[in-house]
């Protein structure tokens, strides 16, 4: 895509073109990353769509359940579902390279 130059405003905001959010995917009201990158030794600010970690395996993820606003990936809230604890959810699970643990 080609470059856009604009102006900050006095707050150091600019306008992204719509064209340019159309084409990560995000509209008005979605949350996105924005963070410092490297390209070729000349800094560069990324702004991307924000996708969630699912907040038991740390995963990245779109899929699965959202419980007060905080993500969990549909593996870890299936197998949370299977092993229903009926004894407050006191155990803590933790997410290995081939499958769940239980500790
Ligand atoms: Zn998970």
């Amino acid at each position: 895509m080609k470059p856009s130059t604009k102006p900050l405003d006095q707050q150091g905001r600019i306008v992204v073109p719509r064209a340019m959010l159309e084409s990560i995917n995000v509209e008005p009201g979605d949350y996105v990353d924005v963070y410092l990158d490297n390209n070729q030794g000349r800094p560069v600010v990324v702004l991307e769509r924000h996708q969630d970690l699912c907040v038991v395996c740390g995963e990245i993820t779109t899929e699965g359940v959202k419980i007060a606003n905080k993500r969990i990936c549909t593996e870890c809230a299936s197998y949370i579902k299977l092993n229903r604890v009926d004894d407050g959810g006191q155990k803590e699970v933790k997410k290995s390279d081939d499958n769940l643990n239980v500790y």
